[in-house]
């Protein structure tokens, strides 16, 4: 009789993006079945995966007839069409996340009612489709585009009635509180279909000065044992309110009184987890394997403090990329790149990062900022 366990699973994932490139990495350590849908094989998972499947993940039709080849549906972008998930998954189709989950997820203003709903503390906030809804609104406030917003578009800081003219987004939104934060914090959590999870140490964003971008992201997180219990129990409830298997990144907001908020999540492999490629006994693409394909989840524990930062394409360079400082770089011990594949860099595109590990935190830091300044994202045409 022919043996086999989920490891001989085919695996499909929508999106072959980088986050797909390095779970295919971990993937193929097990000589997993993995098989992508996207536009084009030249994008970063076609690179490492020859079962890449041409075709687009928003097209309904695209999606249901990838689904129907593939034993285990799972995505690494949330933007997929979520009909065929739906279609497929009254068929019997194995699917994670489960489309109705995605469906809240995908919709900021949908997700912020699911935590009210039940008990996950949120910032106050209420929902409106227009500016006329706003009324008299009390000011400052945060105005969040409910669909398609990523990495901070989507996001506008509203302090005053001038702003309502020069920096509303004409679109359905949240309007949010704005928060006293602290510190912004993620936890990445996994459950598997019997229901286990396992749970990452936390991992601090911190942000540069000028740019209002994350520039370093730091685990263990600079926090109390008593905040690191409370996140690390946040994001389990949030997984299991979600009732998903695969990976959920909770992002939250740690408050001056030492109140956490969750802001929002992600319910794939996650910026805020590319360190536990180098930095954790599993990575996070292995978990999300293990965790979509029923397997036993493995351990999250950190083998070495790190930073990771996020190789973005320098402004005023677009065309065919070059790393230049690349070799400074890799002559320092702890010093891990990773190079996505793009062929092309535009401004703040990313395009790989970098994990840097040490035992001791000041030389963490050291090393971090020396590759900052260093390593550069530039065209090779300009
Ligand atoms: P995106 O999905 O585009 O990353 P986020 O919801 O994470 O959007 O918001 C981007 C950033 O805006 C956050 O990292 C945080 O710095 C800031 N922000 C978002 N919501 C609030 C809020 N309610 N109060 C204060 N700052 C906020």
């Amino acid at each position: 009789m022919k043996q086999s366990n989920n490891r001989e699973k085919t695996i499909g994932i929508l999106g072959g993006g980088q986050l797909g490139k390095m779970t295919a990495l971990a993937a193929l350590n097990w000589d997993v079945n993995l098989q992508f849908l996207d536009i084009s094989p030249d994008f970063p998972a076609g690179k490492v995966c020859p079962n890449f499947v041409r075709g687009d993940f928003h097209n309904e039709t695209d999606v249901y007839f990838f689904g129907k080849r593939v034993d285990i549906l799972t995505i690494e972008i949330e933007s997929v069409n979520t009909s065929a998930l739906h279609h497929l998954e009254k068929e019997g189709k194995v699917i994670h996340p489960r489309p109705a989950a995605l469906d809240i997820i995908k919709d900021k203003g949908l997700q912020k009612q699911f935590y009210r709903e039940n008990g996950i503390p949120t910032s106050d906030f209420f929902l409106v489709q227009n500016k006329e809804e706003l009324r008299e609104p009390s000011f400052p406030f945060v105005q969040k585009a409910r669909q398609g917003g990523y990495d901070g578009k989507g996001v506008a800081i509203i302090r005053q009635q001038e702003d309502l003219d020069t920096k509303w987004m004409d679109t359905p939104s949240v309007i949010e509180n704005l928060v006293d934060i602290d510190k912004e914090l993620a936890v990445i959590v996994a459950r598997n279909e019997q229901g286990e999870t396992a749970v990452y140490p936390t991992v601090e964003m911190i942000f540069s000065q000028e740019a209002n971008l994350v520039e370093y992201l730091l685990s263990p997180a600079r926090i109390d044992d008593d905040i690191e219990q409370r996140a690390q129990a946040l994001a389990i409830e949030t997984i299991n309110a979600f009732d998903i298997c695969g990976l959920l990144a909770v992002e939250m907001f740690l408050t001056p009184s030492g109140e956490l908020l969750v802001n929002e999540v992600a319910p794939r492999p996650h910026n805020s987890g590319h360190h536990t490629i180098d930095a954790a006994v599993t990575s996070q693409y292995e978990q999300f394997i293990r965790a979509i394909s029923g397997l036993p989840l493995g351990d999250t524990a950190l083998t070495h403090p790190a930073v990771m930062l996020n190789l973005l394409g320098e402004p005023g360079h677009t065309g065919p990329v070059h790393y230049q400082g690349l070799e400074e770089c890799l002559a320092i011990s702890g010093v891990k790149v990773h190079i996505y594949g793009k062929e092309i860099t535009k401004p703040y595109r990313k395009m790989g990062h970098v994990t840097v590990i040490d035992t001791d935190r000041e030389r963490l830091f050291e090393k971090a900022r020396f590759v900052k300044n260093t390593l550069k994202v530039v065209s090779s045409h300009i």
